[in-house]
């Protein structure tokens, strides 16, 4: 055999090796890291690794934002009301990435129109809005209405029920990434349901949520989640949140 056939020949048996490995189901199995436990009951139940950040018994979670002490917020009923002028809420623990679950409710016997009807928002690491709105028969800017990224994404449909009646929001959020001199490495990104339906679907976050000008990015690291005061009395329960 000279080497040319030497050459044929293991590569002839290279290729049927490559073959008999891609015919072995069990050589593409993958049996570790196995995932963690997490229980949970549905439908409303909260999955056994959340942190509960309203239960509807209290706000020991909260504290006001900017200038911390209690959260002002009215509970009643098993409900978080916004108290209109008392600023926003933040909660005390700081998260990074994560996913957040919210049940809000707008008001009923508005008369308002545009941004000023159900207002409020859910912002992550106090910089990055979800906006809440009522925009059930209501039209407003399209980067602005309910479950849009404000200012930065239009959400993919309009999900919103009627005034009065309970919606959930389903948030995951990745934070972004800045490097130790402060340049922004890896951006952050939202996927949200409302109420069951894909509203945004991994849009990325183009900075800071900003109502005048452009979006702002400024290195941080883990902040809190807050809850916006637009002087309008939106409605909260069950809010809970999982790290990632
Ligand atoms: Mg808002």
């Amino acid at each position: 055999m000279n080497m040319k056939h030497l050459v044929f020949c293991l590569t002839l048996l290279s290729a049927f090796s490559m073959n008999a490995q891609l015919t072995d189901p069990t050589l593409t199995e993958v049996w570790h890291p196995v995932p963690r436990l997490v229980s949970t009951s549905l439908p409303g139940g909260v999955p056994s690794d959340a942190y509960v950040l309203f239960d509807g018994t209290n706000l020991e979670q909260w504290e006001r934002d900017t200038v911390g002490g209690p959260a002002k917020w009215e509970v009643k009923d098993g409900i978080l009301i916004v108290g209109m002028g008392t600023k926003d809420i933040r909660t005390r623990q700081k998260f990074g990435s994560c996913q957040l679950h919210l049940e809000f409710r707008t008001p009923t016997g508005v008369d308002r129109k545009g941004q000023d009807r159900g207002n409020s928002g859910v912002y992550f690491q106090e910089r990055y809005e979800v906006q809440i709105l009522d925009n059930f028969q209501n039209t407003t800017y399209s980067n602005g209405q309910c479950a849009s990224i404000y200012k930065q994404h239009i959400p993919l449909v309009n999900a919103c029920k009627a005034p009065g009646e309970w919606q959930s929001y389903d948030i995951i959020f990745t934070a972004p990434v800045f490097n130790a001199d402060g340049i922004k490495i890896s951006s952050g990104y939202f996927t949200v349901l409302q109420n069951g339906v894909l509203v945004q679907n991994h849009v990325e976050i183009k900075g800071t949520t900003e109502y005048r000008g452009w979006p702002k990015n400024l290195a941080h690291g883990k902040a809190s989640i807050k809850l916006q005061d637009h002087g309008n009395p939106t409605s909260f329960r069950n809010i809970w949140v999982r790290e990632l």
